[in-house]
Parts: structure tokens; C-alpha cells; sequence
């Protein structure tokens, strides 16, 4: 537990957290923004306050997961009033910002260095997260240049890298490892997405991407081990109708992993 730091206060800017977590992966389609999502609903139902914040500029799907729309507007402060997502009386709204909030989605975003650096902060620093107890920023995958910025710009509590058990993606993750590794920003722990495929006919699972890779190669690396999230095709209907917040929240298998996962925060 991560709890006990002191919030986080940027410079002279908004973000005040006691944890900021990067999820990242060696490479696209690993499920990476979903399991950022995930954890960040998770750790919001777990109670606490949470803010959710899409660093993949390249590719930004974290609205598109949250079914959230719309156009972050300025605070009289001059400050960026984040999309909420408000989908429960009983839960606190959590903010959420992305370049998918701010850029047409069918215009792909071309940013050189000096622009994403500038983004980045903005986004971090500009935000009216309000206090938080957990920023999750879902990293885009690969390119050290984001991972680099973040570390310049806060203290991370740590990173999660997502893989799948298949070796091309393990061998990308060892990247992810050492890109986090060599800005400092500590490792939290791995986290294998679509390990495994339960099917809901028969009953039998299926190894799709093969099986244990990332346990394995957790251990190779001398990074925790976080635990596997089962390939779940409710959550790829919720991710695509935009409804992961509401899935998520009505069951309870999914969640588990998720929980556990959360324990390592
Ligand atoms: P990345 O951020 O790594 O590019 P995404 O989170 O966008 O990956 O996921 C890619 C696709 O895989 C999406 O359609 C998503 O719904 C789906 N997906 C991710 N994780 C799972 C899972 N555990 N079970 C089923 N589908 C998943």
C-alpha cells in the first residue's frame, strides 16, 4: 500500500495525489487501456478517490471504453475542468481527461517531442483533478519519450506493465520493464491480460496466447508477479459499446482479478 505518502502537489499546478501510477506495455492491442480503466474503476469502488488520465495521445481510447464524450471546458482558474465520469450515486465522480476529449477522432494526431512533453504536463499539471488518491495514466505503448516526461514532471508511486503470455509480447514487455526501469520509475509489478479463455459452452479453458509466460518471465526480470486477467468477451462488448464502468460493476468474477491486482497500489 501506497497510502501513506504525502499528496503529490505539481509545481504550481492542480494535481494533488498520493499515488500516481502508469499502466504501460511494449505494444499495442494488449489490452493495456482496458486494464488501466479496469484497475482505476476497481480502486474507485475499493473507495477511494481516483482520477484517470489518458496519456496514449497517439491512440486514445480511454473515452471510448468509458462511453464519455464531450469537450473539457476552463475553470475560471484557468484550469482544465475534466470530463467526469458520474455513473452511480454511490460512487464519487471520477475525472477523467484525454487528447481523445480534445482532437476529432477520426484526425490522427501527429505530435513531434517538444509538443507530447507539453501535452503531457498540461494535462497533468493544467487538470482540476481535484484531491485525489490515485492517478492512473494509461501510457501509450512502447516509446520511452511519455515515460520520460512523467518521471521529469511527478514522483510516480510506480508502474504496471500489461503483456499477454504470447513470447512476442512477453519479449515486448522486458522493453516496457526496462524503459520504466531506466527513467526510475519503479515497477509495481506485471499484469498478464488474456491468459486464458474460458468457454462459456463448454467450460473448458483455452490457452489462446499460450500459458504462464508472464509468471515466468515476472521472475526473470525480479518483477512481481500481479496476477492474470481471463480473455472475457463481456469486456470486449463493454470496452466497445463504452460501457466498462457499468460491466464491471455488475460482475463480480471480473472483478476479482482486478481486485487483486488493486492490492498491489
Ligand atoms: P491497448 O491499450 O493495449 O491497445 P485495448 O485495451 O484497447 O488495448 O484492448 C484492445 C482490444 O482488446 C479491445 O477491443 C478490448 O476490448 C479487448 N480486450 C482487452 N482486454 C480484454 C480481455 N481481457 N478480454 C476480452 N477482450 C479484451
Amino acid at each position: 500500500k501506497t497510502h501513506a505518502r504525502p499528496a503529490t502537489r505539481v509545481g504550481q499546478t492542480a494535481l494533488r495525489a498520493k499515488s500516481v501510477i502508469a499502466v504501460g506495455s511494449g505494444k499495442g492491442g494488449v489490452g493495456k487501456s482496458t486494464v488501466a480503466a479496469s484497475i482505476a474503476l476497481t480502486l474507485r469502488r475499493l473507495g477511494s478517490r481516483v482520477g484517470l488520465m489518458d496519456a496514449d495521445v497517439y491512440g486514445p481510447s480511454i473515452p471510448h471504453l468509458l462511453g464519455l464524450s464531450g469537450r473539457p471546458g476552463f475553470s475560471e482558474s484557468k484550469r482544465i475542468d475534466p470530463i467526469m465520469l458520474d455513473d452511480s450515486p454511490d460512487l464519487s465522480p471520477m475525472p477523467v481527461m484525454s487528447m481523445g476529449f480534445l482532437v476529432d477522432p477520426k484526425e490522427a494526431v501527429i505530435w513531434r517531442g517538444p509538443m507530447l512533453h507539453g501535452s503531457i504536463n498540461q494535462f497533468l499539471g493544467m487538470t482540476e483533478w481535484g484531491e485525489l488518491d490515485y492517478l492512473i495514466i494509461d501510457m501509450p505503448p512502447g516509446t520511452g519519450d511519455v515515460a520520460l516526461t512523467l518521471s521529469q514532471a511527478i514522483p510516480l508511486a510506480g508502474s504496471v506493465v500489461v503483456c499477454t503470455p504470447q513470447e512476442v509480447a512477453l519479449l515486448d514487455a522486458v522493453k516496457a520493464i526496462a524503459m520504466f526501469r531506466k527513467v526510475n520509475i519503479p515497477i509495481l509489478g506485471m499484469v498478464e491480460n488474456m491468459s486464458g479463455f474460458l468457454c462459456p459452452d463448454c467450460g473448458k479453458t483455452y490457452d489462446i496466447f499460450g500459458a504462464g509466460g508472464a509468471r515466468e518471465k515476472a521472475e526473470e526480470m525480479d518483477v512481481p508477479f500481479l496476477g492474470g486477467l481471463p480473455l472475457d468477451i463481456k469486456l470486449r462488448v463493454a470496452g466497445d459499446e463504452g460501457r466498462l464502468a457499468a460491466v464491471l460493476a455488475d460482475d463480480e468474477a471480473a472483478r476479482a482479478p482486478l481486485e487483486r491486482v488493486s492490492q498491489a497500489m
